[in-house]
């Protein structure tokens, strides 16, 4: 079909960027499993790997030992999230401080959950950071880092309007953001929506669609519940079946994904934030859908 020969996806002329989201491990079974999937992803030479802070500051050692692990022993370049919660501005400004002196110079700016989690009614902690708006300001008055932030191509769940959730993406960004990331999604057209929306508003600033693999349906399911991301009947249908059938579980999980960004590439998407989950292989194979090729030099171990 005429159609098909058109596809961007097809062509051999998309120039791909790609970055990778861990989160810091609780233990060493799980610090074993970061570091098999971070060095499996770092030759597709990502342009930057982000590490989660867990709610509340509660990973707030962790999050620092693996940005600065990924620092002292890979070429990649990592990006520290930190959040609002749970800390005072001192608190705060002293882990930014840190995130420095370790040579991490990208953060990953967030307000947060409340501490009653995703849904609880959200309250600043007295004295500290009241919107992620003013966390970024915080950040630039300590040091010249890069700064990302959030985007919700479904809205936020605590926002009054999908255009007060566009203005508050303008405010972060008039604070010093310059790029942003996506809460995922299944349905492309409410990210190319949201983009439509944010380019009509001025925003002119890359916001990477963030892309989940469905490694466990029922899993991802009620954490979207919680994010205020819908899950379409098509998708929990695709998954139908499957909960004692780990292999074709996985297969259809390639295949939903392959889907998704390859026409988000045909609508002239070129950069994609994958939320690992900490485990390579279904991203891996993305990537190389998506025509990315290890490269030895970019490799994890290249600089120990
Ligand atoms: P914000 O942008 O701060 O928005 C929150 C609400 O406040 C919205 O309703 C918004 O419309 C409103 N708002 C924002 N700015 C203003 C303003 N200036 N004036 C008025 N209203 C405003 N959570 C973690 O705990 N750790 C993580 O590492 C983490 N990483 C994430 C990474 C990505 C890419 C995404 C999409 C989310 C992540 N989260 C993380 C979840 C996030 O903390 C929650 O969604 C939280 O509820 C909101 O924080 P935020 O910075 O995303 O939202």
């Amino acid at each position: 079909m005429a159609h098909d020969l058109q596809r961007v996806s097809r062509s051999g002329r998309a120039r791909i960027g790609v970055s990778f989201e861990f989160f810091p491990p609780k233990n060493a079974e799980m610090e074993t499993a970061l570091w098999e999937a971070v060095t499996r992803l770092a030759p597709l030479a990502p342009n930057f790997v982000s590490v989660t802070y867990g709610a509340g500051g509660s990973t707030r050692e962790r999050t620092h030992a693996t940005v600065s692990r990924i620092i002292n022993e890979t070429r990649l370049k990592p990006a520290a999230h930190l959040t609002c919660v749970a800390a005072t501005r001192d608190d705060v400004d002293d882990v930014i401080r840190a995130y420095w002196d370790a040579g991490v110079r990208h953060i990953v700016a967030l307000r947060g959950d409340p501490v009653g989690g995703a849904g609880a009614a959200y309250a600043a902690h007295p004295g500290g950071y009241e919107t992620s708006t003013a966390l970024i300001k915080g950040i630039r008055k300590i040091a010249g880092f890069e700064v990302t932030v959030s985007a919700y191509p479904e809205m936020h769940p605590e926002t009054s309007s999908f255009d007060a959730d566009i203005d508050a993406l303008k405010a972060k960004i008039d604070a010093g953001a310059t790029r942003a990331i996506t809460q995922f999604f299944f349905d492309n057209a409410h990210y190319l929506r949201f983009l439509e929306k944010a380019r009509a508003r001025g925003i002119a600033i890359p916001i990477l669609p963030g892309i989940v693999p469905v490694q466990n349906f029922k899993q991802t399911a009620s954490f979207a519940k919680k994010t205020g991301a819908s899950v379409p009947q098509w998708l929990a249908d695709r998954f139908e079946g499957l909960d004692n059938d780990p292999a074709t579980r996985r297969l259809i999980a390639a295949a939903v994904a392959a889907e998704q960004v390859l026409d988000l590439v045909d609508a002239g998407v070129m950069d994609f934030h994958f939320y690992t989950m900490n485990r390579a292989d279904l991203v891996y194979a993305i990537c190389h859908l998506l025509g990315l090729r290890a490269r030895a030099e970019a490799g994890a171990g290249a600089a120990i």
